[in-house]
């Protein structure tokens, strides 16, 4: 059995006005004390039956930034986790990066410490867009630090593009879009500008300083990212992601499958299938960075809560994560994984999305049409 570690890195530069990770602006962080606490947050989780005699098959360093860690911490994260969990030959080993934080040299340091991908935070390639997502780098600097990760040895990198900011128009999109296939990625994340509770550009919302586009234009830019990608070589394979075929994330879809990720680090959350039922136990970390290595340096976990998924949630979460997908899922896998078809859990709304033109099924696969996508959302309601 492989299961996916996500190690969380929770501080950034400068808090970004959309952002509502667990991230916080700092100028200076405990590094060696941090990185202990996650080798020891390790040490605990790695005696626990959930993860025996299962080794890491990817890891994800995410944050906050990653890369204002010094590689050597990366590498003894990694170090501790091969000695701890086994990490299979091939895992695949993702560190985000702000463009704004990095050099050839400490790419050239990640790649050494094992690291094997890197995903950019690029976002635009507007400069008064990056100003306005309150970002620490222009262009130039994402730019020059794509090339230096191709000249560090990265062969698969992802570049994040955010869309649907105000004052943009579909042109200005295809317009980063060239931007980022000139770069040559592997990998395309491209998410629309969403105005989260607790960030600042909800609170300039709210006071009706700034205001979100138009549903109708944030759907055009939608279908012209959805247009423009594939033809560019990047195959659409979940709502927000393209990829070069046989480069998706394979820590991604470990979220997208609905299968077992243990998290460490401040606010980390957890899932670990029960092998033995169809359900599953999640579990999280304490937000606050202080907060968390107190926990950790006094009882080894910093564990806040909990929950038993039971069947019925277990396999909402399976069909909506699933559904995420452009393939969809095999719905002989879902009654392998359940016990039972997916008729005695959802039948009556299944028929009704089918026959609203959302879902589509042919023979073993369900997945959402093109209707579909655009509203997900409330296709992913009916299983919550
Ligand atoms: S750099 Fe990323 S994690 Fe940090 S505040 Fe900005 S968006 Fe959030």
């Amino acid at each position: 059995m492989t299961f996916s570690l996500y190690v969380h890195i929770p501080w950034c530069r400068a808090k970004c006005p959309y952002c509502d990770f667990n991230s916080h602006a700092a100028a200076a962080w405990p590094e060696d004390a941090y990185v202990g606490a996650l080798i020891a947050e390790m040490g605990a989780r790695a005696a626990n039956p959930a993860w025996a005699g299962a080794t890491i098959a990817t890891v994800f360093f995410g944050g906050g930034t990653p890369s204002l860690f010094d590689p050597r911490s990366i590498g003894r994260i990694l170090a501790a986790a091969a000695r701890q969990f086994g990490l299979d030959a091939d895992a695949e080993i993702t560190l985000e990066a702000n463009p704004g934080t990095v050099d050839l040299p400490k790419l050239a340091g990640f790649r050494a410490a094992g690291v094997n991908r890197v995903s950019f935070g690029a976002q635009s390639f507007d400069p008064a867009t990056l100003r306005f997502l309150g970002r620490i780098h222009g262009p130039e600097e994402t730019r020059a630090a794509v090339h230096a990760a191709h000249r560090a040895g990265f062969d698969r990198l992802n570049l994040d593009l955010i869309f649907a900011v105000p004052g943009q128009s579909v042109a200005d999109v295809m317009r980063d879009l060239d931007a980022v296939c000139a770069l040559e990625p592997d990998h395309v994340s491209a998410y629309n500008l969403t105005f989260e509770e607790g960030t600042a550009f909800f609170t300039e919302m709210r006071r009706g300083r700034i205001r979100p586009l138009p549903s109708d234009d944030q759907a055009a830019m939608y279908a012209a990212v959805r247009e423009e990608l594939p033809q560019r070589g990047y195959a659409m394979y979940e709502i927000s992601n393209y990829a070069n075929p046989g480069h998706e994330s394979r820590h991604n879809l470990t979220y997208w499958r609905a299968e077992s990720y243990l998290g460490i680090g401040a606010g980390a959350h957890s899932f670990a299938r029960d092998l033995a039922s169809p359900g599953g136990r999640r579990w999280w970390n304490e937000r606050m960075p202080a907060k968390y290595l107190a926990a950790v340096q006094t009882n080894g976990l910093a564990e806040v809560g909990a929950e038993t998924i039971d069947a019925r949630v277990a396999a909402g979460e399976f069909v909506f994560l699933n559904l995420r997908l452009r393939a969809g899922f095999s719905i002989d896998q879902f009654k392998h994984r359940f016990n039972r078809p997916i008729e005695e859990f959802f039948g009556a709304g299944l028929d009704r999305l089918i026959g609203d033109g959302l879902l589509s099924r042919d023979d073993d696969r369900l997945r959402l049409t093109d209707r579909g996508l655009e509203l997900a959302d409330s296709v992913f309601a009916e299983f919550v």
